[in-house]
């Protein structure tokens, strides 16, 4: 049997030396952060981040300087917990408060579709996309995370082109209903993307709408959305750190991601 405090030990070496390299997957939090725009009929839009000052070291006399944040639950890089969706609502560990820590650490499967995604903005995720996948890299193991490379974290400084929106609504890559049914029968932890949400762009006009926060929360399981740096994880192997913050009843956060990866 494994000593584990030798086993923990050997990590915090590992960390160190860099054989395991820490890679930062989250954009920064601040008044430029894009905020969705939900499309009409399906509810309110988020106020902008904001930050203003409380102190600035020097104003009335302070030695400090803090902020207050004020910040939607889904904005910039964010956690979606279930409790975010209808579906997902009845789960007494399903929001941020409730879900079990031992979820917030879990192993990774990174699908590239950045060419597709190039090529069209549209691009859907298919379940035979990810059949492919597999048969090149393996099965997506139970209790992984799907991560969807689509170099859409590119356009993260000009809120137009993330949201990439027109008299249609918003375009921008996703998965349909069966890639999300297929993620479920993986049993996988959740899905996790580089666009403003975890849906597809259009999602509103697939039936179910929204199908990955239907289907994926209806599931208990989690989403993460505007991530960043998946061109550095490999397709398998990393793992993900992702504790939300602890908000009462939280529906989800703005978190730091950290994928922990094995040097090449
Ligand atoms: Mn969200």
């Amino acid at each position: 049997m494994t000593n584990t405090s030798e086993l923990l030990n050997q990590f915090h070496k590992a960390i160190k030396s860099n054989e395991i390299e820490i890679i930062d997957l989250s954009h920064t939090l601040g008044p430029n952060t894009p905020m969705i725009k939900v499309p009409e009929g399906h509810g309110k839009n988020p106020p902008p981040v904001s930050l203003e000052y409380i102190s600035n070291y020097t104003d009335d006399g302070g030695h400090s300087r803090w902020s207050t944040l004020t910040t939607a639950e889904h904005a910039g890089t964010h956690f979606d917990t279930p409790s975010h969706w209808t579906s997902g609502q009845d789960f007494v560990d399903g929001n941020t408060e409730t879900i079990a820590v031992n979820r917030f650490l879990a192993p990774a499967c990174v699908l590239d579709y950045s060419d597709g995604v190039k090529k069209n903005p549209d691009f859907i995720l298919t379940k035979n996309d990810i059949l492919k996948w597999e048969d090149q890299h393996g099965s997506i193991e139970s209790g992984s995370w799907v991560l969807f490379q689509s170099g859409w974290s590119d356009r993260f400084n000009d809120p137009d082109k993330f949201l990439n929106m027109d008299e249609d609504g918003c375009h921008s890559p996703g998965p349909d209903p069966d890639a999300v049914k297929l993620m479920i029968e993986r049993d996988v932890c959740g899905f996790g993307t580089e666009t403003i949400g975890t849906d597809y762009g259009a999602a509103s006009k697939f039936e179910p709408p929204f199908p990955l926060h239907y289907f994926m929360h209806g599931a208990n399981k989690f989403g993460l959305a505007s991530l960043t740096n998946l061109d550095k994880l490999p397709p398998k192997g990393s793992i993900i750190i992702t504790p939300p913050l602890k908000i009462a009843m939280g529906s989800g956060s703005p978190l730091r991601v950290l994928a922990l990866i094995p040097k090449l």
